[in-house]
């Protein structure tokens, strides 16, 4: 027998070692604590707010696994729909202040999700050329045309939309960006959207828990509620769960009901991933200090490590080469702080990083030592890289 896909595989990880794009899944123990032995502190999750271990949160999950066990065991419209979905559904719109919000299992599926349904025969779907890898893949899904605009360009956007007169136009962005940290122009690309009559769903995984005091770019700017404006989310950042969720107006969801095959063929989301992020949306709404804390932390990491601060939890340093990124990365393992590395392809710039995550619960001197290293670590790996 011929040993033709072992052959192809082989091939695939030669060229990745080739091109310095290994990539790797290290596991990371409870606590924080690596294989090794050492404590680590965790700058690279995205467990922003420290929720995924909070003792009301993880009672939550306890709770609602009790109440309805291990599965949905179906898809929502057989009988996957039990009433801690409907609890989380009313927690993401007093989070959110949107009128209405349906889950999904993942904010990948909440996405493809969306951008399925509202485009369809004689559509056209336009990204933001940074816009995250499931929205390029739900708008290649989709089967309609679809093109990028310029990162955050109004105009690019604009004159895009100019040259689709009388087409059914869906704009796709995210609030804050999860590579650069930089938020995007919303109230410019809102008015934009509408002089054309398109449609813009913003994607706020990485603003909800964060931006506006906790509840997202869209609401601080006082765009809930309209029915051209559409937002996504994920439970498993900021809200410390898993899961995903559409907001917006109750035609909207009716509509998500009917048609978003990431809906409908999917089973619906683990009740003890509902609890969870239910209790946390409340935290969230309660004690908008989690949030002021995630910013005060990102500007100390920014500021130790001579960056501006970015718009979000995420402060990204730039990296001479992947080589270099991976090399700080391991570097800084070793003394005890996870932090991310981003490369190319993960990199809409191509532009290697390191990804440091402020959290709300990694404050005092453990950040400043911790930020002080990365600091350290990169400007060593920047000073190597050959001129
Ligand atoms: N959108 C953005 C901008 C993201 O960063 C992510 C997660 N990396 C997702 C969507 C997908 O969310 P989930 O992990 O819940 O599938």
């Amino acid at each position: 027998m011929s040993d033709v896909w072992g052959s192809w595989l082989r091939e695939r990880a030669e060229l990745r070692a080739e091109r310095g794009v290994e990539r790797f899944d290290p596991v990371l123990r409870l606590g924080g604590r690596l294989p090794g032995g050492h404590d680590a502190l965790d700058l690279a999750s995205n467990d922003y707010l420290g929720l995924a271990r909070d003792e009301r949160v993880v009672a939550a999950a306890h709770d609602a696994l009790d109440r309805y066990g291990a599965s949905a065991t179906a898809s929502r419209l057989v009988t996957g729909t039990l009433p801690v979905h409907r609890d989380l559904e009313a927690a993401l719109c007093r989070l959110t202040g949107q009128p209405s919000a349906l889950a999904f299992s993942t904010g990948y599926a909440a996405n493809l999700g969306v951008l399925t349904a509202l485009s369809g025969r004689g559509a056209e779907i336009l990204l933001d050329a940074h816009a995250h890898a499931s929205l390029h893949d739900a708008a290649r899904m989709s089967r309609v045309p679809y093109a990028t605009f310029a990162h955050n360009d109004a105009v690019d956007l604009d004159r895009e939309l100019a040259a689709r007169p009388g087409r059914r136009v869906v704009v796709a962005v995210e609030s804050i960006y999860s590579v650069l940290g930089d938020a995007a122009p919303l109230t410019t690309l809102v008015e934009v959207c509408r002089r054309h009559d398109a449609l813009l769903v913003v994607d706020e995984a990485h603003g909800i828990g964060v931006a506006g005091r906790g509840r997202g770019l869209v609401h601080s700017l006082g765009l809930v509620g309209a029915t051209d404006v559409v937002v996504t989310m994920t439970l498993s950042k900021a809200l410390g769960s898993q899961g995903g969720a559409v907001l917006g107006s109750t035609a909207l969801r009716n509509h998500l009901v009917n048609t978003a095959r990431s809906f409908i063929f999917d089973t619906g989301l683990a009740p003890a991933a509902a609890g969870a992020a239910t209790t946390a949306a409340d935290l969230v709404v309660t004690d908008p200090s989690l949030a002021d804390a995630v910013r005060a932390n990102a500007q100390v990491i920014a500021s130790l490590c001579g960056v501006e601060q970015s718009a979000g939890a995420v402060q990204s340093l730039p990296m001479p080469s992947p080589e270099a990124a991976v090399a700080a990365c391991l570097d800084l393992r070793a003394e005890g702080v996870l932090v991310g590395c981003f490369r190319p392809p993960s990199v809409p710039d191509g532009v290697s990083r390191l990804r440091v995550t402020a959290r709300a619960d990694v404050t005092g001197e453990d950040l400043l030592q911790a930020a002080g290293r990365v600091a350290r670590v990169a400007r060593v790996a920047r000073q190597r890289a050959p001129r």
